[in-house]
Order: C-alpha cells, then sequence, then structure tokens
C-alpha cells in the first residue's frame, strides 16, 4: 500500500491511498486539474483513481469532488448526511454511493471502515483502509480525540492526523474571537498538544509513517510542529508534516524503512 498527502489545510485537502493498482481519493478540495497535477508531480496518473471517499462537507474537502466524478467517472463514497449537506458543491455526481458512518465497506482490495470524529458538521468521519496486508488511517477534523477514534486508529502501519493550531498563535493571530471559539471547541480542530498526545497514543511496534496535516497557516507554523516532535521524543515511526501548496512524499507502507528511527521530515 501507498499513500500520499496532495495537499492539506483550511485551502484544500486531498489525500491519495493505492494498492494493487487501485487508487482512491480522501476528499478532494482541489480544482480538478490540481489534483491530476498534484498526482502526476509523484507519478500517479490520474487515471489509477477509483473512486472519492468523502469525510464531511466543508469546502476544502468538497470543492473538487463534482469536477473529479463527472471528469473521471468516478463514484463518490460519502454517508448521506454528508451528501444532502454538501449538495450545491458537489452538484450532479457520476455515481454517488451511500456508506453508514460505523459499518465497513469494500473497494476491492481494500476494505475501509469509516468512523465518527468531533467536528461542526452534519455526520464527519475518519477512515481506516486495510488491503489484507497494510492498515491506513486517516483523521483531521476533529475537535477532540475519542476513545473510539483512538480504537479504530490502533495498528496502523501508515496515520495522517490533525495537528492544526498553536493555542498562543491562535489567541494571538488574526482570527476573529468567534471563529478562535470555534476551531478550539470539541467539534474544531486539534491544537498541537492534544495532536501530539494523540500520536503518542498511536505508537506501536508496526508503525512506519505519520504525516501530520491540516497544519493551518495563520494559527501554526512548521518549525513549531517539528520542535514539539522533536520534544516529544517519539521512537519509531518516520515523521512528516503535509503542506498546503504542494504534495508531500508517496509513501511506501510496504517496502523497508531506510533511516534510522523517528529521523527524516
Ligand atoms: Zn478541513
Ligand atoms: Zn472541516
Amino acid at each position: 500500500m501507498r499513500f500520499c498527502v496532495l495537499g492539506s489545510g483550511s485551502k484544500g485537502n486531498c489525500t491519495y491511498v493505492e494498492s494493487n493498482g487501485v487508487g482512491l481519493l480522501i476528499d478532494a478540495g482541489f480544482s480538478g486539474i490540481e489534483v491530476g497535477r498534484r498526482l502526476a508531480s509523484v507519478g500517479v496518473e490520474i487515471e489509477q483513481i477509483r473512486a472519492i471517499l468523502v469525510t464531511h462537507e466543508h469546502g476544502d474537502h468538497v470543492s473538487g469532488v463534482g469536477v473529479l466524478s463527472r471528469k473521471y467517472q468516478l463514484p463518490v463514497y460519502a454517508n448521506p448526511g454528508t451528501r444532502l449537506a454538501a449538495g450545491p458543491v458537489l452538484d450532479k455526481l457520476h455515481a454517488f454511493i451511500p456508506f453508514v458512518t460505523g459499518s465497513s465497506f469494500s473497494i476491492p482490495p481494500f476494505t475501509i471502515h469509516p468512523f465518527a470524529i468531533a467536528h461542526d458538521t452534519v455526520d464527519p468521519v475518519g477512515f481506516t483502509l486495510d488491503d489484507g496486508h497494510c492498515r491506513f488511517g486517516y483523521c483531521t477534523d476533529t475537535g477532540m480525540v475519542s476513545r473510539l477514534i483512538q480504537h479504530h486508529l490502533q495498528r496502523c502501519q501508515g496515520l495522517v492526523l490533525e495537528c492544526n493550531h498553536d493555542l498562543e498563535m491562535l489567541k494571538n493571530g488574526p482570527y476573529p474571537p468567534a471563529l478562535q471559539q470555534r476551531i478550539r471547541s470539541k467539534n474544531g480542530h486539534l491544537a498541537n498538544p492534544e495532536a501530539i498526545a494523540f500520536v503518542q497514543g498511536m505508537l506501536h511496534a508496526g508503525l512506519r509513517h505519520v504525516v501530520l496535516a491540516h497544519i493551518s497557516q495563520s494559527n501554526n507554523c512548521h518549525d513549531l510542529v517539528r520542535l514539539e516532535v522533536e520534544r516529544s521524543a517519539m521512537m519509531g515511526p518516520q515523521f512528516s508534516l503535509a503542506c498546503q501548496e504542494k504534495p508531500g512524499e508517496l509513501v511506501d507502507l510496504a517496502s523497508p524503512p531506510f533511516g534510522g528511527a523517528g529521523d527524516g521530515y
């Protein structure tokens, strides 16, 4: 299994996951052209995509879903609440396949499990994707880490987890108080210390790579996140930080890791 965060942040989110030649997108918050360009830059042809999975209806996750679905005849998987709430943005889809939050479904070779997260939308989810060899977990846009979330993200080899804001930067930053409140609420986004504790709770010998994602451009910075990861002295997985402007590396969860424990960004 391979995965790549094609971009992440409040201006757009899209992650590519592939196994056995079958490619899936989790969210598409960039234009169709931009998704194609970013995939090409990591050596993936957009024709490999077989479906789009949607986490929730915010524009930074769905703005490109409708165009991609129509242009490349891609089915879109979402729960009915998200489909309804995102309706005007998604417009007509090539095909819509509803799932039920908490119930697994299959897009061979993947078994996909959508689980509930805490965010200010109708029925937001994170996902685990299992191809029988590897397990990948995706969870951003959650204001808190529930036991349910922790339960589902256990035993993954690859993880994409939210690390949204620094509390001081948020407090002293450009956002009005009401928006700050929204971000800090339990249905908002995870602050750096919460995110680090989240990752620490997910550590196990098989965990190979963690991407910290949805890093705020106004209320956080990559150097600060790197520092917090270093301070936490977590051993084992490789860490990388997702960017808004460009894709991260295409991570192969099946190939042997290079470098020592915990090194590299
Ligand atoms: Zn978002
Ligand atoms: Zn959101």
